[in-house]
């Protein structure tokens, strides 16, 4: 598919060659190919304008005129731009604490639980790794449910407390159990809303400031296109969140809400989820998601 964009571009500066000297206008033309592809795939307007006007400078600077396939080499520098924008090599998780503690952030249904499952089973596999999954949302009894589910699924230990009501306390004695049962990871699931409000950022922010996790992750679903970037702006003026998971990776997005966050937002995209599975989880590659958004 990646070939397609390469093809269009080659065509049109070919053709625009054999109508005598190729211009700037030209070269603008085939940016608006790279445009196209990158509006399909649900990239923001603004920075899809403002990629394609750094693309054409590169190019330029590149003398990508007087090359024999123009095209191949606008598709190089189109794609690693994009690379670039979405955060240059793949980022890790950060287990330096004793336990190290990761906090999860996110709207309802973005995949926050199943996200949740999906690391602990990845960090279980890595032998050195014992997580303990903790069930933060003390509205939906159905959430705990889920998650104890899922645990039993992957043969992790759940942490929840049914009768307790705030999420602070829940996530410390969690942090406490974990110290004395040699769990070096501790993955705190939180509850979430449909919509950003005020008393989920205040609970967030609660848990986030109490027990000052290593890493706080934000889950957003890759399907929900330009919304996606509100959501993270409004984690991230809070949380300021230390990475981004992109779920439902699986579906047919392209995947352009990845270089919207990145932009909005600057922070790395860590993780991708692939599917419902435990298994369907994924190390972030930005030039692996270069190739998908331009199709
Ligand atoms: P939460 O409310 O944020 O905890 O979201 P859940 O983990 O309950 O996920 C909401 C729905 O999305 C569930 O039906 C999940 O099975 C589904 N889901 C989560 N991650 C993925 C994914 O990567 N791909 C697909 N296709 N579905 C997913």
């Amino acid at each position: 598919m990646f070939n397609n964009l390469s093809d269009k571009l080659d065509k049109a500066l070919h053709v625009l060659k054999g109508h005598g000297s190729i211009t700037e206008v030209n070269v603008a033309e085939t940016l608006k190919e790279v445009r196209r592809a990158l509006l399909d795939a649900d990239v923001n307007f603004k920075i899809a304008k403002q990629f394609t006007n750094t693309v054409k400078e590169k190019a330029l600077g590149q003398n990508v005129l007087t090359t024999l396939q123009p095209g191949q080499l606008m598709v190089k520098i189109v794609k690693d731009e994009l690379t670039e924008l979405m955060g240059g090599d793949a980022e890790g998780i950060n287990l330096s604490g004793a336990p190290s503690v990761i906090l999860m952030s996110g709207l309802q249904g973005s995949g926050k639980t199943t996200f949740s499952g999906k690391l602990a089973n990845y960090l279980k596999n890595k032998k050195t790794k014992k997580p303990l999954l903790v069930a933060c949302d003390v509205y939906r009894p159905a959430a705990i449910d889920q998650l104890h589910v899922v645990g039993e699924q992957i043969g992790v230990e759940v942490f929840s407390d049914r009768g307790n009501n705030d999420p602070v306390a829940i996530s410390q004695a969690a942090i406490a159990h974990a110290k004395s049962n040699g769990n070096n990871v501790v993955i705190i699931d939180t509850a979430g809303r449909l919509a950003v409000d005020e008393a989920m950022m205040t609970e967030i922010s609660n848990i986030h400031k109490a027990i000052q996790p290593q890493e706080t992750l934000f889950v957003v679903d890759s399907m929900t296109g330009q919304d996606a970037v509100n959501t993270a702006k409004a984690f991230n003026d809070v949380l300021n969140f230390d990475g981004v998971i992109l779920t439902k990776l699986d579906g047919d997005t392209r995947g352009g809400a990845a270089i919207s966050i990145k932009s909005v937002v600057n922070k790395p995209i860590k993780f991708i989820g692939t599917g419902e599975k435990m298994e369907a989880i994924d190390v972030f590659y930005p030039s692996r998601m270069a190739d998908r958004i331009l199709g």
